[in-house]
């Protein structure tokens, strides 16, 4: 039907005021606001729209993907909808929330576009993109080109999460499995490769996650492709090739067009590419219903705990492992009160017993009662689940000791009693006899048979203890070396991400370095780098060794201890290093480095570019300088010894008494594990000579930009 309406969601954040007027929704409809709320005023608005009364003759297409990626921009070109866009020079979030608007274009359709996508908000952001996928037929994947491959960048954790709910709360048990089309927009395309690679590394990527994803029972054999259609288009940069940018997005909105059979009709399309709008993807909600039908899913949403942040899935864990404990706890005490209700009646009653074969029944006890506790609850949060575990131990260690306490005491008295009674009976037999008898060597040999009794009790207690203190001793360790770790990554996190933030302000005094000189900044940004790594780290050995020696660890057990926590460390500078050198940062960085010298003069006073400067000049040697960078960052290599830290040395060789357990839960590094295969070098290297080689190019387009916007602004300045 070629007027079938559609509707276009978004994410966005206005407010709307009360009397119901087709322009107060010049900008759509919030949906959901920031609060979480649904906006009973969507049926208003769908009226006013003449949506109401169209049956199934709608269409609904939703966008998603980060903050700040142009997903409005898109829209507002595809649909000529009039999304609120993040002011260029502002680059401040202005909006929030779900909005929807009409398709203000020819045939018409309309779309929703999720955002509230801030890095705090991961929240809202899971829970919208589940609503566009719960709703929609289109679900537009935006993302920059260079996010493909990425797993964060490319939002693939966040479409895991969204995957697995949509499956276990809207298509499980649906007779008919609803179908949607994942339509993905690749922004910033630069075009050195090729579309159908990048189509293929998703599609890798997604079927990795569908793979990983837990999926309800009956539907374990499904595959991606039974739920989702996909499609691909790269676009242009929106400002270095604005035409192209503006005839690609023409052209691909033909395709939203309800008539559109023929990928012919535009060159952008591949032979494989589907029409947007099938049949099968619709709901088969009658347009009426669409408000309430909403509403329903949005309050499903809200209500599944598996979408919660972290803290809601802590309380459900919280919650499971204390009911799973109690559970265990039930075979426990069917093998251990008997023993203690016994024990008790028997101190009472003055005549305390050993128990035959405590130890044994104690140690069965304990293993198989953490065993089933640790079966169920481990899959609960793991942090959770550590805690909960170590409660329980307590708790079973705290009784089981008592239950020995009370055997030594038996063992005591009974020691008492048997050594009263040989005596005694020693000294009849010697009357009877009528000899003499020697009492004192009468005493003298049952006190030793006494006392030989009670050690071997003794000993088995301490054996036990022994035992008991060491596994202790283990967990406090490991304890403790997860708060130090911790410790690391978060001042790392910190003193790192200040020393890359000092790059992107090239400024420095230098102003645009007049013989390529880079500012000392950034010269020795890795020397900085490695030395504030090995003083947060050697700070935290003190801190880690002073607390494992206070519970007595062995000089063995710290040893493993320092060493396991050097490795982890660099685990986490690499990671916190390679976030920041992450595409987006990176560019960004690099952005900020170079306007700072192209912008500012040595003094750090902004330039007013007058057509006599010689803007050419300041902004060739500030792209130079800036462009050095690159090199520079790919690798981390110290400026003193012109070579990598010398990490190797530095972690040094595994302690003798190294467990197979302790090398459980770290990744092997190049260079320090010998069969790993991987140089010093390669660990070190961050941006390989491809990545590095794009990099430069991206960069000076955008520089081109500047440097055009700049001259511009010099002329323009002359005619006023
Ligand atoms: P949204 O938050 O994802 O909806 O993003 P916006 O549409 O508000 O755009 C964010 C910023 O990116 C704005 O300053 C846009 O002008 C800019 N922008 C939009 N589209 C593109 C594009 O294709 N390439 C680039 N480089 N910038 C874009």
């Amino acid at each position: 039907h070629a007027s079938s309406p559609s509707v276009v969601m978004n994410g966005h954040f206005a407010s709307v005021g009360d009397a119901p007027s087709r322009e107060q929704y010049e900008h759509g409809i919030q949906v959901v606001n920031e609060n979480k709320e649904f906006n009973h005023d969507l049926s208003t608005y769908l009226a006013l729209e003449k949506i109401i009364p169209a049956g199934f003759n709608y269409h609904l297409i939703s966008v998603f993907g980060s903050q700040s990626t142009g997903k409005s921009t898109l829209l507002n070109h595809l649909f000529g909808t009039e999304f609120g866009v993040m002011d260029e020079a502002d680059r401040r979030q202005t909006t929030r929330g779900i909005w929807m608007s009409i398709n203000k274009r020819g045939a018409r359709s309309d779309a929703t576009n999720g955002d509230g996508a801030e890095g705090e908000d991961q929240d809202f952001e899971r829970k919208s993109a589940l609503f566009a996928l719960a709703t929609s037929e289109v679900l537009i994947v935006n993302m920059w080109e260079t996010q493909v491959g990425l797993y964060q960048g490319a939002n693939m954790g966040l479409l895991k999460t969204v995957f697995e709910v949509n499956l276990q709360l809207f298509v499980k048990g649906n007779k008919n499995i609803p179908r949607s089309l994942l339509f993905f927009v690749l922004r910033d395309s630069i075009g050195t490769t090729p579309l159908s690679n990048l189509r293929e590394t998703i599609l890798k990527d997604l079927s990795n996650i569908w793979t990983s994803i837990s999926k309800p029972e009956g539907l374990e054999q499904s595959r991606i492709e039974d739920y989702f259609d996909f499609a691909f288009v790269a676009l242009p940069h929106k400002i270095l090739q604005a035409e192209k940018f503006v005839s690609d997005i023409e052209k691909l909105s033909t395709r939203f067009r309800e008539g559109y059979k023929d990928p012919k009709i535009s060159g952008l399309l591949n032979e494989e590419d589907q029409p947007v709008f099938l049949p099968e993807y619709h709901r088969r909600i009658p347009a009426d219903g669409f408000p309430v039908y909403a509403e329903g899913i949005w309050d499903q949403i809200l209500n599944n705990k598996d979408l919660d942040l972290p803290t809601q899935q802590e309380l459900l864990a919280q919650f499971r492992c204390d009911e799973i404990a109690r559970e265990a706890l039930i075979g426990f005490d069917e093998a251990i009160t008997p023993l203690e209700e016994k024990q008790a009646a028997d101190a009472t009653a003055g005549t305390p017993k050993i128990i035959p074969d405590l130890g044994k029944t104690m140690n069965e006890a304990r293993t198989s009662v953490l065993k089933n506790f640790e079966t169920e609850a481990s899959r609960y949060h793991k942090g959770v689940y550590t805690r909960k575990r170590a409660e329980l131990e307590s708790k079973v260690d705290a009784r089981l000791k008592a239950l020995f306490k009370g055997q030594l005491s038996a063992a005591h008295k009974s020691g008492v009693a048997t050594f009263s009674d040989a005596v005694s009976a020693a000294v009849k037999a010697g009357q009877k006899k009528g000899a003499s008898y020697d009492f004192a060597s009468i005493v003298e040999s049952e006190k030793q048979k006494a006392i030989t009794r009670f050690e071997e009790e003794l000993n088995l207690f301490r054996k036990e203890l022994d035992e008991v203190a060491s596994r202790l001793r283990k967990e406090e360790m490991r304890r403790l070396a997860t708060r130090v770790e911790r410790w690391v990554r978060s001042r790392l996190g910190e003193s790192v991400g200040l020393e890359f933030n000092k790059l992107g302000s090239g400024r420095g005094g230098s102003g645009a370095p007049e013989h390529g000189e880079k500012p000392s900044s950034e010269k020795d940004l890795w020397d900085r780098i490695w030395a504030v790594f090995t003083e947060t780290v050697e700070h935290a050995e003190a801190r880690f060794t002073e607390r494992a020696r206070s519970f007595d660890a062995s000089p063995e057990e710290v040893e493993v201890g320092i060493w396991r926590l050097r490795r982890k460390s660099w685990g986490a500078l690499r990671s916190k290093i390679e976030e920041e050198l992450m595409e987006g940062n990176l560019l960004l960085n690099l952005r900020e480095n170079f306007e700072d010298k192209f912008r500012y003069d040595a003094d750090g006073v902004p330039r007013i570019w007058r057509p006599t400067d010689d803007i050419e000049g300041v902004y060739t040697r500030a792209r130079e300088s800036t462009l050095q960078l690159i090199p520079l960052l790919a690798r981390f290599r110290l400026a003193r010894t012109n070579a990598p830290p010398p990490l190797d040395a530095w972690i040094g060789t595994p302690p003798a008494s190294v467990q197979p357990a302790d090398e459980e839960d770290m990744a092997p590094i190049g260079g320090v594990d010998e069969d790993e295969g991987k140089s010093l070098e390669e660990e070190m290297t961050v941006l390989g000579d491809a990545k590095q080689a794009d990099l430069s190019t991206r960069f000076k387009k955008m520089a081109d930009g500047v440097y055009v916007e700049a001259k511009r602004g010099a002329i323009g300045g002359v005619t006023q």
